[in-house]
């Protein structure tokens, strides 16, 4: 019989939390009627996470294994979990260091049972450094005013998502994923259910400020015109401007009989100028270089190894 829910983990290099993690799903499993399976799936890690996952999935059967050919990052990581869970009704997603506390999987599952298809944790407080909390709060913020669609605030990926919508996101060829948004965008009935994040239960971050700032880079590039429409505006700003600085020009000299010197004017609005053509184009090529990624169509993850039941697939 087919799990009905599959609880989706992505894991690089954690393997300090890896034993508290798997005795916590186990008990939460055990503890609930509902047929679940857990799909760990292994970004690439350098330590030994793969080979307890291949253990844990050897020893009891609960637990699929996947393992990517080579770090793809977590929303990748994410993504292939998604593809291969067997979840009929539903897939459930943590991070694997706990900070998504599992056991809320019970009050999520309810409110599916009441006719939601998406259930997405909103952050109440978070048990964070001073500065990520600073950075997370103002780009969420940023994010729902310039995005269009609308992204619920501090929300993550730790979400329980029905089969109709899992199957939605699949059918989505994006290269760049930014999950929490093209969650968004699928629609149907959606609820947050408020939660206090946790600390990191063992093992460090793996996500530095240039992964978290190519995650906010995504989330602004693929979830708004914003920028392009910005630069557009610009440049009538400019014109604009400009024109009205001729009209002084000439009025100037036609009715005062003056020729407006200013050397330090003309070099200030070459610099001024040309910084804002090359942000314009550094905008723009953002655009494009995602074109560049998605045309090339590849894969979004390469799975190297499958362990279902307790066999290699
Ligand atoms: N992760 C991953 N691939 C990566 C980076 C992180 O699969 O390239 C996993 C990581 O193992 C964890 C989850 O994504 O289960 C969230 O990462 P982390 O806790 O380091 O991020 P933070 O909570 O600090 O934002
Ligand atoms: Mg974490």
């Amino acid at each position: 019989m087919s799990p009905q829910i599959s609880i989706i983990v992505p894991l690089y290099n954690e393997s300090k939390v890896f034993a508290i993690l798997i005795k916590r799903l186990q008990a939460l499993m055990d503890s609930l009627s509902v047929k679940i399976e857990v799909v760990m799936v292994d970004d690439g890690s350098k330590d030994d996470t793969a080979l307890q996952m291949i253990q844990t999935s050897l020893a009891d059967k609960r637990f699929q294994s996947v393992l990517l050919s080579r770090n793809f990052g977590h929303q990748s990581a994410v993504s292939a979990g998604m593809k291969v869970a067997r979840g009929t009704e539903a897939v459930f997603i943590i991070d694997g260091d706990l900070q998504d506390p599992p056991e809320l999987l019970g009050e999520f599952y309810a409110q599916l049972q009441a006719g939601y298809e998406v259930i997405y944790a909103v952050r109440k407080k978070r048990k964070e450094s001073f500065f990520k909390k600073i950075a997370y709060n103002s780009f969420y913020r940023l994010l729902k005013k310039i995005s269009y669609i609308d992204i619920p605030l501090d929300s993550g990926d730790f979400s329980l998502l029905s089969r109709k919508v899992v199957d939605i996101l699949n059918k989505m060829p994006e290269e760049s994923r930014y999950i929490r948004g093209m969650r968004a965008w699928a629609g149907f009935k959606q609820m947050g259910v408020e939660y206090e994040r946790q600390e990191r239960q063992a093992g460090e971050s793996k996500y530095s400020w240039k992964m978290l700032w190519k995650l906010a880079y995504n989330g602004i590039f693929n979830f708004s015109e914003f920028p392009i429409k910005f630069i557009t505006n610009l440049g009538f700003v400019s014109i604009a401007f400009s024109l009205i600085y001729l009209a002084d020009t000439i009025i100037r000299k036609f009715v005062y009989g003056t020729v407006p010197q200013g050397f330090t004017a003309l070099l200030f609005a070459i610099i001024l100028f040309s910084g804002v053509q090359l942000l314009s184009l550094g905008i723009i090529g953002e655009y494009v270089l995602r074109i560049f990624f998605q045309v090339k169509n590849r894969p979004i993850f390469i799975i190297s190894k499958q362990i279902v039941e307790g066999e290699e697939v």
